[in-house]
């Protein structure tokens, strides 16, 4: 059972997950593409080989746990935190939560697919429709503060399966750096009447200079203050909600300037490993107390952060939280907007 204790040196959270040791690390260069493993768990055929699926998009004939699924959630076998811990929270200098939340695995496709940069564009819809309905289903669970959704891909990015899969993490508590992020937008709103991000698309789109490409409603473009080398950002500057109530007609205008995106990073740095993450702000008024959950649509907007993991980070970046990025993000966009294709 893991415990998530509160680091009082540093003001943030630590989950202590003795679990997590013993998961097996099958993950090979970014780039060994298409190499079936005869025992991949997440490949169609091998749904014995996974706890039973929470939810899956199937083809209705089909039964839970059997082929014949577009994607498909099942929980994390080596979770980092579990729904079946006690909630409780033990104050004190030394102060912990039981490890208490949800960690599911999202298998993107049935397809032995290892990049999503191989992804069609239907793939990709599936992807988000089934993030937007898990993330709708743990909201509703009151005890979740938090919900972290993130995919990484390729062994520099911190994937030990190559099998194209995303993951959910919903906690107790709301991260630092979340609480922070949504404090200053929510400031942001309430001084200037207009979102952070959208204030900062409006100016991109001015500027044009970090600019990569936008689609209907979604703007693809490398932040000002990029911490990762050809670091992408990819939101709107309407209000379109969050990824549990993001429309169809968004999803499917997302998706194709999404893939686009990495597909053209993929050409650019040739061995692209990343990180994505899809933000989402705090879900309980409780946790985050700053009011902002009552216009969260108006003071955040949807946005996907993609990181490639390009350079390794060492003491400085550990110990300050202080990111050395070698590539001009001005450079970086013009190098993907002259090659992009959505
Ligand atoms: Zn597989």
């Amino acid at each position: 059972m893991s415990s998530i204790r509160y680091d009082r040196i540093h003001d943030t959270h630590v989950i202590i997950a003795p679990e997590r040791l013993y998961r097996p690390d099958c993950s090979f260069g970014a780039d060994e593409l298409q190499n079936v493993e005869p025992t991949c768990a997440f490949c169609e055929g091998n749904e014995s080989m996974t706890p039973p699926e929470i939810f899956a998009t199937r083809n209705p004939q089909t039964l839970a746990n059997t082929a014949g699924w577009q994607t498909r959630v099942v929980p994390n076998l080596y979770k980092a935190v579990q729904i079946e811990a006690p909630y409780a929270h033990h104050y004190g200098l030394f102060e912990y939560h039981e490890g208490f939340g949800a960690h599911e695995v999202i298998i993107d496709t049935p397809e032995h697919l290892t990049s999503m940069t191989q992804w069609n564009a239907q793939t990709a819809v599936q992807w988000l429709k089934t993030l937007r309905a898990r993330v709708h289903d743990l909201r509703r669970d009151q005890r979740m503060a938090y919900i972290s959704v993130f995919k990484n891909e390729g062994i520099l990015a911190g994937a030990t399966q190559t099998h194209s899969h995303t993951q959910m993490i919903g906690l107790p508590f709301v991260p630092n750096v979340a609480r922070e992020n949504y404090r200053r937008s929510y400031e942001h709103y309430k001084q200037h009447g207009i979102s952070l991000l959208q204030s900062c698309v409006q100016h991109e789109e001015e500027q044009q200079e970090r600019v990569i490409a936008k689609h209907g409603d979604f703007t693809a473009f490398c932040p000002f203050a990029s911490a990762y080398a050809f670091e992408v950002m990819i939101t709107s500057q309407k209000a379109l909600g969050q990824i549990d109530t993001l429309s169809d007609e968004s999803i499917n205008t997302l998706a194709p300037l999404l893939l686009a995106t990495l597909r053209v990073l993929k050409a650019q740095l040739v061995c692209f490993a990343f990180n994505l993450v899809i933000t989402t702000p705090p879900l309980q008024e409780g946790s985050a107390d700053y009011g902002m959950l009552s216009c969260v649509d108006e003071a955040c907007r949807f946005a996907v952060r993609i990181m490639p993991r390009i350079y390794k980070h060492g003491g400085f970046e550990v110990g300050t939280g202080v990111y050395i990025n070698p590539v001009l993000p001005e450079v970086a966009a013009k190098l993907l907007r002259e090659g992009i294709d959505v």
